[in-house]
């Protein structure tokens, strides 16, 4: 019964032009083909308007995915590095997943949390659960999370509303003992709303509202999709433009790669990105392209005959990178770690670490998976100090800032920002300052050696720079940078 209620068919109607939505398979398909023996000048000439920090359009975005000359791939690589280094600089921002509930009323063929698995062990925390999740989170060092539930009636959108209010009030004295660790920003991956239950979210103070279209070819769609409110292809594909009614200006989608052709998928991504675009202005804030790996119970999940290969991976990550240069890129711990590290060097700009997936994963810390309490299974488990390691190891510094979002740099404004390149350059002093707050209250030895090395580095960068020195920046940084290391948190620009 509740199901059956979920969908407003008013909610879709009202973004459909001419009783159309923004997704024709055959024009991607035409698209595919017409561009399908792309010239290399006519390479050039995209990878150059996307180093312009230009959205590329849907033949261009086509022309990248038909190159078959390696030479012009690694051309791509370095454009997508590139682009990186001019939009967010040569930062990484992490995250932590946290799965509240497994409990779902879809039949999703590819998940392990669909109704009719009956290996799933279905768990639902409570809020006391929540809180004590969120404190093992904060004890990793982390400061942004991503929450996720399945879609049932036990965690709607009060539940979701309660949870986020628990997790933002938890305060944990730091591992190290010099500061008090808390989430500073929620974002979630949840199903599909309607405006009003959006609208509860965003009074509560949700970051980023997450939602994957899975595929965007609508027959398989249905196939994958059989029962459930989930089947309604387009109450999913118009989700982020209801809660963009609703107030929240920071979107995420995402496809789920190995359900269909990938080229197919990333033409699907960028129509959606032009689509948000075109009715309010703002594209994503982020794109996620998740790998399917083994889920619980579905056979799919291990024998597709779209898996993408590490090579493909890497280059449909780039693809993305140069067709919407402005958006923030998420490689997750789905995927292995000498995986995650090449595409981040072409381009991505946030991941997670120190993951558990499963139901009370943090708390039940004995064991680092268990399929009969996961979605699916991960490919890296480390540390996010050891990850942190890692980044520093290649130059990358680690970022925890938030401060974007609570000085107002969302939506519109954050958007013209990033594609004017001037975000990048506050999330330099801000990665610096909470880099320096992670190193002091939860950096391993090892890991505070190589980082305040980096610290170092970066801070002379920053004086060298001329932005800085024309927006006296540099004298309030080292203010804050000394503060910091004093004890005081949460100091931002
Ligand atoms: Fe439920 Fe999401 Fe899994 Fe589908 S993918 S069964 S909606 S948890």
């Amino acid at each position: 019964e509740w199901a059956k209620n979920v969908i407003k068919q008013e909610e879709i109607d009202k973004y459909l032009i001419n009783g159309k939505d923004f997704i024709d398979e055959d024009l991607i398909w035409d698209k595919l083909s017409k561009n399908s023996e792309p010239d290399k000048e006519y390479i050039r000439g995209i990878i150059k308007k996307s180093l312009s920090i230009t959205r590329l359009d849907p033949d261009e975005t086509a022309a990248l995915l038909n190159v078959r000359d390696e030479e012009l791939w690694e051309e791509m690589y370095e454009a997508g590095a590139e682009i990186k280094r001019k939009v967010y600089d040569n930062r990484i921002v992490f995250f932590a997943p946290l799965y509240c509930s497994n409990l779902c009323v879809n039949s999703c063929t590819y998940c392990g949390f669909r109704k009719e698995n009956p290996h799933e062990k279905r768990r639902i925390l409570t809020m006391d659960e929540i809180k004590q999740e969120t404190e093992h989170v904060i004890d990793a060092g982390h400061k942004r999370m991503i929450v996720v539930y399945g879609e049932h009636p036990q965690s709607d959108a009060d539940y979701m509303a309660e949870s986020i209010k628990a997790i933002y009030s938890v305060q944990k004295k730091a591992k190290n003992g010099n500061g008090t660790g808390s989430i500073r920003r929620v974002n979630i991956n949840a199903a599909p709303m309607s405006t009003a239950d959006l609208k509860k979210l965003w009074e509560v103070g949700i970051g980023t509202y997450q939602v994957f279209q899975e595929t965007y070819n609508r027959d398989l769609y249905k196939k994958l999709h059989p029962a459930g409110p989930k089947s309604d292809f387009r109450w999913r594909l118009y989700a982020l433009h209801r809660a963009m009614d609703a107030g929240i200006d920071d979107l995420a989608i995402g496809a789920l790669f190995g359900l269909y052709d990938w080229r197919f998928e990333v033409m699907g991504l960028l129509y959606h990105a032009i689509d948000l675009e075109t009715q309010f202005g703002i594209g994503p804030h982020t794109i996620s392209f998740p790998r399917m790996t083994q889920a619980s119970g579905s056979e799919l999940s291990t024998n597709s005959e779209y898996i993408v290969s590490d090579e493909d991976f890497k280059k449909l990550v780039t693809v993305l990178r140069l067709s919407v240069p402005y958006t923030g890129l998420i490689i997750t711990a789905r995927e292995k770690s000498e995986i995650k590290k090449e595409v981040i060097q072409v381009g991505c700009t946030q991941t997670d670490a120190s993951t558990r997936i499963g139901i009370g994963g943090y708390s039940e810390a004995a064991k680092l998976q268990d399929e009969e309490k996961q979605q699916f299974m991960l490919g890296e488990t480390r540390s996010l100090d050891e990850v942190i390691r890692e980044m520093a190891e290649i130059g990358k510094i680690s970022s925890f800032c938030t401060a974007g979002y609570r000085c107002g740099r969302t939506g519109d404004k954050i958007m013209g920002l990033l594609q004017e390149c001037v975000e990048g350059k506050f999330c330099k002093l801000n990665a610096i300052l909470t880099f320096k707050e992670y190193l002091d209250d939860y950096g391993s030895d090892e890991t505070k050696a190589i980082g305040e090395e980096l610290i170092k580095k970066e801070m002379e960068e920053v004086r060298n720079m001329e932005f800085y020195q024309k927006h006296n920046l540099i004298g309030k940084l080292e203010e804050y940078y000394e503060r910091i290391s004093n004890g005081e948190r949460d100091l931002y620009l």
